[in-house]
Formats: structure tokens, C-alpha cells, sequence
């Protein structure tokens, strides 16, 4: 049967696509892909080859490579396509366009134009991840890839620990387990936390524990596909007299008072700073 397509009003179209089966997009964002008179992709072969699977054919429109690398130059050319009137459709390499991939810009410059944006929306990684976690949905935070540097990683991972929701993150598979780790340092061992593997595929995995869990789960695994990581938000727990002292006394005994309170803080979620006066008068006891 031939579908009779109906004209696309003008405008810029952010599509949606699958992050694993080819058959998670939906009908209208095949519509889009259909009609649109300008394409554009992060990944041309890969647009290509998922037009391909549900039998849209490019036909003589253009397909215009656009991501990170090109984006100044190529976005003229986008930008006067839409000024002229004509439909514009971006797909990025997987999932919802600017979420952790090329479109932000493209947008901005669009809206300045006064340009009509439009979602075709769809998956996204993150709100799968979020959906099979199990973790609180009401207040959500996505936090992307984590800086790669030491600092401002340690700067960054700090300043999310506090945030009163659950955090995604992004991370390849050769760094998850520094990412683990990190998680632990910052948010406590015992702060809750999922880590998502190969969504939507043959492969999919989810594991559940405490920081701690996970990075033991993880340690020494050779890991492959594509992960989100979340992690719950800080739960007030009562935290004993005795389990402070407890905590402190047998830090106390390999490192320094400053070393001790800080390693304590972290594993009971409670402030160094209290931790630190704590273990000087226990220091001065012993
Ligand atoms: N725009 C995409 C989205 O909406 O989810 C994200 C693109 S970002 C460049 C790629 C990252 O998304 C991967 O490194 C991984 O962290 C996450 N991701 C994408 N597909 C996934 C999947 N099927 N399972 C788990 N994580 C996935």
C-alpha cells in the first residue's frame, strides 16, 4: 500500500530515533523523515540505513552531514534552507537530538531566526534508564558525561552529590568503572545507584546495589555497549553516637585525624566537618 503523505509545514525538526531496535520510532517521526525536503544527520550512514529499514526513501532530497565537528560551517547552509521556508528534519546518531548530542546550537540559531522548532519525539536513553531503574521519578536530574579530568571531575561529581533527585549519567564502558569508583568517593558508599547496559538490546542489563555493590560488581569486568548510570538522591539516615565513634576509632588507626573524618563523612553521609572534631577529641583520648 502507498501512504499518501501530507506537506510539511516549514520549520526545523528534531528527530527522535531508536537507541538499539530499529522498530522503537514512532509513525510520526517516520512521517518527518519522509516528507521533510532538507535531511540532516550526525551520522548520514546511519540515517540512511534506518530510512532503509523502514522503507523511506531519500529520493532526490538533500542529506546534509551535520555534528560536532562541522557544525559552524554547516549550519549556514541549515539556516538558510529554513529561511527560505523549506522543511528541515535532524536526526542524531541515536535517541533525542541535543540530549548529550548536536542540535543545541542549531536550535538557538533557529529561535533567533524566529523559526518554528518542532519535536518528533522519541527514546532517549536517559529516560529509559530512569524508567526501568526503579529509582525516584519524581525529580530528575540528567548530568551527561562526567569531566574527564581529575579536578573538575572531582569539582563536578561534589556539587551533583547534593542534588535532591535522582542523577543520570552517560559513560562509555572503558571508564564505568573509574566513574564507580569517583561515585563512591563523592556520594558515599551507601548512596543507591543502577547502572543500565545496552538498553533496548539483545544484551540489556540492569544491576541495582549500593555504590559500594556496583563497584565491586563491576570491578575487573570487561565491559562492552552503552551505559547510564543514576544514582539516588542523599536519604537522611540515623547515623548512632557509637557507629561515629565506631567509624572514627578504627580509621584512626592507619590514618590521619583530617584523612580519618573525611573517609568516615563520606561512608556515613554525614559533614566532614563535624566528623573532624569528633576524631580530635578522640585522638586526644587515646
Ligand atoms: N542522544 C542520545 C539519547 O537521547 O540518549 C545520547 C547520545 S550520547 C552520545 C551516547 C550515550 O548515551 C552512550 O554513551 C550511553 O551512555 C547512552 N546510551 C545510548 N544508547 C544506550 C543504550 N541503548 N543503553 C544504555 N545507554 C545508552
Amino acid at each position: 500500500m502507498q501512504i499518501e503523505y501530507k506537506p510539511l509545514p516549514a520549520g526545523l525538526y528534531f528527530v527522535s530515533t531508536p537507541i538499539g531496535a530499529a522498530r522503537d520510532i514512532t509513525l510520526r517521526a517516520l512521517d518527518v523523515l519522509a516528507t521533510a525536503e532538507v535531511l540532516a544527520a550526525e551520522d548520514t550512514r546511519t540515517l540512511r540505513k534506518l530510512m532503509d529499514i523502514h522503507g523511506i526513501s531519500l529520493s532526490n532530497r538533500p542529506l546534509i552531514a551535520y555534528h560536532d565537528h562541522n557544525g559552524p560551517a554547516q549550519r549556514p547552509r541549515l539556516i538558510a534552507a529554513l529561511k527560505e521556508g523549506k522543511s528541515v528534519a535532524y536526526a542524531s546518531e541515536a535517541g533525542t537530538p541535543l540530549v548529550a548530542d548536536p542540535g543545541f546550537v542549531l536550535a538557538r540559531e533557529a529561535a533567533a531566526e524566529g523559526i518554528r522548532i518542532t519535536a518528533a519525539p522519541g527514546p532517549s536513553a536517559a529516560v529509559a534508564a530512569l524508567t526501568v531503574s526503579a529509582l525516584p521519578s519524581d525529580r530528575f536530574f540528567f548530568a551527561g558525561f562526567a569531566p574527564v579530568a581529575a579536578g573538575a571531575r572531582k569539582t563536578a561529581l561534589t556539587e551533583l552529590s547534593k542534588i535532591p533527585g535522582t542523577v543520570i549519567f552517560y559513560e562509555s564502558p572503558k571508564r564505568v568503572q573509574k566513574l564507580l569508583d569517583n561515585l563512591r568517593e563523592t556520594f558515599g558508599s551507601e548512596r543507591q545507584a543502577v547502572v543500565c547496559r545496552e538498553l533496548t538490546k539483545k544484551f540489556e542489563e540492569v544491576s541495582r546495589g549500593s555504590l559500594a555493590e556496583l563497584a565491586e560488581m563491576f570491578s575487573g569486568r570487561n565491559l562492552k555497549g552503552e551505559i547510564v548510570v543514576l544514582v539516588d538522591r542523599a536519604h537522611e539516615v540515623a547515623v548512632t553516637a557509637e557507629e561515629i565513634e565506631e567509624a572514627l576509632l578504627e580509621r584512626l588507626k592507619t590514618m590521619s585525624v583530617k584523612d580519618a573524618a573525611a573517609d568516615a563523612a563520606t561512608a556515613l553521609g554525614l559533614a566532614r566537618r563535624d566528623l573532624y572534631q569528633a576524631a580530635l577529641k578522640l585522638k586526644g583520648n587515646a
